[in-house]
């Protein structure tokens, strides 16, 4: 028998391990490369979309993610220094009963590991760690990925799936050239169990306020709670996940917020901060037979929540793009390029619009801003229609 086509994978992330997963049911041989030396992922939470969670399913995954996760009874916005709690939330059940899939909160490092060892056991020894891309050397019948202890390895596709300061969109295309927002957001995890009842929520909450916003759900089935707190702060610029910093530059951050917000800041244990930055999008990602995915090729601000599920999706388009054209893998990468970026585009546009939204001056006052999250409530019911409703599983290739 023949050798199936070899898909070389650098990042073995969210997107990176969706790609790989993707393209073993699509009957291709994959070899992932992380650098991390051992795998896992940071301690925050992720929001999964429906249309994130119909590529799970589709990969057979539903059952592992609902035990892993939480389900929250609905989204809610709420104002920033009263405490008022929108009068119309977004139902979960209204989610399921419109999208067919809920809208689950997550830890990473749960649907991170759900993820390999849904890879290893396909294909076990797929994933290499200690493993970093350095760079790539592709000719007409191929692609080999070099890595930084001297390797070098060959096989059909290759993709970057390794985010942010991805090596192999340095190479294809040079570095982003992004430009700071002038806004941080920080983030913690707090065990449930330390909180007060007062505090606790089965709600994905949004408060919003003039100067910021703080995205606060439970994660784990309930057991933590993950706070993202947005500010608009230009003092401090670097844009990475892992920066410490200290609970009380982070509660001097929100002056005047509810005391609930405060309770949450105070039983954070490590507080991180991350420096936002917008990174212009691309036209095209790929080239021959090597492309890229997720953060690598269009990193988003957060104000949708939706990074970790465009490389969801991206991972399954491009795995039944490649199923679909093999071994013509050119065609099938641009293929996959021509129905992502439109897609991707328009979230990263939409995220970064969403800016003005979750700071408007009416919250500066509580009567306008009691007016205000009730129908901001109401807008967020219907602009998430397109987002939720793609299907990355039946989209035309
Ligand atoms: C504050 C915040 C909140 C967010 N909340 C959400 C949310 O609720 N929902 C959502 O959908 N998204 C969210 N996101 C975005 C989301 O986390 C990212 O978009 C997503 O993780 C991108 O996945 P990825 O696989 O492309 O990259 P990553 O998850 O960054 O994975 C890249 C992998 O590649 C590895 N790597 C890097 N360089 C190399 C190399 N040279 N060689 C080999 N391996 C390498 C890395 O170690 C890593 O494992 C949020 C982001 C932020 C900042």
């Amino acid at each position: 028998m023949p050798a199936k086509p070899k898909v070389l994978i650098a990042g073995a992330g969210l997107g990176g391990l969706t790609a790989a997963l993707a393209s073993l049911k699509h009957g291709f041989d994959v070899e992932l490369f992380e650098q991390a030396p051992v795998l896992g992922e940071v301690g925050a939470g992720v929001q999964i979309s429906p249309s994130g969670f119909r590529v799970m399913d589709a990969l057979g995954l539903k059952a592992k993610i609902l035990e892993a996760c939480f389900n929250p009874v609905g989204r809610e916005t709420v104002v920033w220094n009263t405490g008022y709690r929108t009068s119309s939330p977004i139902r979960s059940s209204e989610v399921i009963a419109r999208y067919g899939h809920p809208h689950v909160t997550m830890h990473r490092a749960d649907l991170h590991a759900i993820l390999v060892e849904a890879v290893n056991a396909r294909s076990p020894g797929a994933i290499h760690v200690d493993a970093r891309t350095c760079g790539f050397e592709q000719t007409a019948n191929g692609v080999t990925v070099r890595l930084a202890d001297g390797r070098a390895v060959a096989g059909d596709v290759l993709v970057g799936a390794d985010g942010l300061h991805s090596a192999v969109r340095r190479q294809l295309i040079g570095p982003s050239k992004p430009q700071f927002t002038g806004g941080v957001a920080w983030r913690g995890i707090i065990p449930m169990e330390r909180l007060p009842a007062d505090v606790r929520s089965t709600y994905g909450q949004n408060w919003m306020g003039p100067n910021g916003h703080i995205v606060v759900y439970p994660i784990r089935r309930g057991e933590l709670i993950n706070v993202v707190a947005h500010v608009n702060r230009d003092d401090w610029q670097i844009e990475s996940w892992t920066e410490l910093g200290t609970r009380q530059e982070m509660a001097a951050d929100f002056p005047g917020w509810h005391p609930t917000i405060h309770t949450l800041i105070d039983n954070i244990d490590k507080p991180y901060k991350w420096a936002l930055f917008l990174h212009p999008t691309l036209t095209s990602w790929s080239e021959g037979r090597v492309t890229l995915l997720g953060d690598a090729c269009h990193p988003t601000l957060p104000y949708m929540a939706s990074g970790a599920n465009m490389a969801i999706e991206d991972g399954y388009v491009l795995a039944r793009c490649l199923g679909h054209s093999a071994p013509d893998f050119a065609a099938a990468l641009k293929r996959y390029e021509a129905l992502r970026i439109p897609r991707t585009t328009d979230i990263v546009n939409a995220s970064a619009a969403n800016l003005p939204r979750y700071r408007h001056p009416d919250l500066a006052h509580p009567e306008s801003a009691k007016k205000y999250v009730d129908s901001e409530s109401i807008d967020q019911k219907s602009s998430r229609e397109w987002l939720f409703t793609y299907d990355a599983t039946t989209v035309a290739i």
